[in-house]
């Protein structure tokens, strides 16, 4: 049987792997690129380090290759739950620590982002099923209800007011048993694994060169450039960027960089359902987060019912069975799903965060001619393309603009920003 979105979708036993991975990914190169040279040498094939290679060869740099250890998507960018939502960070912290500008800097930039992505998904004709479905934060009570008017008191003085509504408009969304919520209808939803691909080939047609099953163990200086040691040989680059979600790469006086970076597994379950209305939603105590799509109903969080919250945890080839649980009745209790209802996928993928919370974009004090760009933890997909897109104007020599919180300096977490 074929989805809406036309991928194969197989039915009855529940697949442990991303609902996305219906998509066939394995046509790009494994070849052996020992002896290979290269202007810059792009780590990781996520949406950070693709989306990075895509603009870089649009600016007009010819040779730019692309290593990633896996397939292209086995990262965190091909097990997301598909948000697309500007804004969706922790506002009243950032107005405290940061003031309203930062606030207002840090949004703006995103909207701006989102709009960048649109923008790519048309010029390249990307059939990755972006659409802008809107986004549902929800209270349980009143007290949250209170705290969301507060909320969006602070979103209307920077310039991106949301909605607030009440508990009927949001039980006709199908959101029963909620006291009302916070609606964002700019918010968008993208099938993260077609975007990647389509990305990708769109990087290969401007004469990136990609090469996956390519494992970079680490980067040496020399000669005024680098020796990047694969699994599949050693590339002279010049320029190196690192988007390996986490910057585990970086060495010398950058090691330091490395240090109290969390890693934090998220699970998600997935339901055949048939969806009224299309949209995504998340509740106020950040217990679970959701999306209904075509004809599927995908759950995530419940990490409270794990000791570890799942911090720490790295492995992201296996499902927590009490979260499994947790989700489960959930889905039950809250949307009606039948107990004789199996979700069809469930999966796992790990969030890299930095100290701060704050992602790595920029050039890397110290170690010469490295970028970097990753720690977008649980909330990459909206502000990746604008960071992708400014590192790669920095890189070519370009003014860019980018949140000063963003850069990789090496005193970021040893005094307050
Ligand atoms: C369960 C879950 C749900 C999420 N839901 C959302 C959501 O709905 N919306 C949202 O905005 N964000 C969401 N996120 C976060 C989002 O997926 C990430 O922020 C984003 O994908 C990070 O992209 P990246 O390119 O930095 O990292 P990745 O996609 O992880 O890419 C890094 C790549 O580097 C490769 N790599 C690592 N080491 C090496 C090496 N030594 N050599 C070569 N390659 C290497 C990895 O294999 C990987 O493919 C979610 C994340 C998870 C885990």
């Amino acid at each position: 049987m074929q989805s809406q979105e036309g991928e194969m979708v197989i039915q009855g036993v529940p697949q442990q792997i991303p609902i996305w991975w219906r998509l066939r990914r394995d046509d790009f190169p494994s070849d052996n690129i020992d002896g290979a040279e290269t202007q810059v040498a792009v780590l990781g094939g996520g949406l950070a380090g693709v989306m990075t290679a895509l603009f870089l060869a649009e600016l007009g740099t010819t040779n730019v290759m692309l290593l990633e250890k896996g397939g292209l998507g086995e990262g965190a960018s091909g097990r997301n739950q598909g948000h697309v939502n500007p804004g969706n960070i922790p506002i009243e912290d950032i107005f405290r620590r940061h003031g309203q500008d930062m606030a207002k800097t840090l949004l703006d930039f995103e909207y701006a982002s989102v709009g960048l992505l649109e923008e790519v998904i048309e010029r390249f004709n990307i059939q990755c099923g972006f659409r802008r479905t809107g986004y549902m934060f929800l209270a349980a009570d009143d007290e949250q209800i209170r705290l969301l008017r507060e909320r969006q008191a602070l979103l209307v003085s920077i310039g991106h007011p949301p909605e607030l509504w009440d508990a009927r408009q949001c039980e006709v969304l199908g959101f029963s048993g909620f006291a009302g919520g916070l609606f964002k209808p700019e918010a968008g939803q993208v099938n993260p694994v077609r975007l990647l691909l389509g990305l990708a080939r769109a990087a290969q047609d401007l004469g990136v060169q990609v090469r996956v099953r390519t494992n970079a163990y680490d980067v040496v200086p020399q000669n005024g450039g680098f020796v990047v040691r694969t699994g599949k040989g050693r590339v002279r680059a010049q320029i190196v960027v690192h988007a390996t979600n986490r910057p585990h790469l970086l060495g010398g006086a950058a090691t330091a960089l490395r240090v109290g970076f969390l890693c934090i597994r998220g699970q998600i379950v997935a339901f055949p359902e048939q969806v009224a209305q299309e949209i995504g939603f998340g509740t106020f105590d950040g217990l679970v987060y959701g999306l209904r799509r075509c004809q599927e109903l995908l759950l995530g969080g419940m990490r409270s019912v794990s000791p570890s919250r799942e911090e720490g945890e790295e492995d992201d080839t296996v499902v927590n069975s009490a979260i499994s649980m947790a989700l489960q009745a959930y889905a039950q209790q809250m949307f009606g799903i039948p107990e004789s209802l199996s979700h069809s996928h469930e999966w796992t993928g790990i969030m890299w965060e930095s100290p701060d919370g704050f992602p790595f974009v920029g050039r890397v004090p110290l170690i010469g001619n490295q970028w970097v760009i990753c720690g977008f933890g649980g909330h990459g997909l909206p502000g990746i393309p604008g960071a992708a897109h400014a590192l790669a104007q920095m890189i070519v020599g370009q003014e860019a603009e980018l949140p000063r919180l963003f850069a990789p300096r090496l005193d970021r977490f040893t005094r307050s920003v």
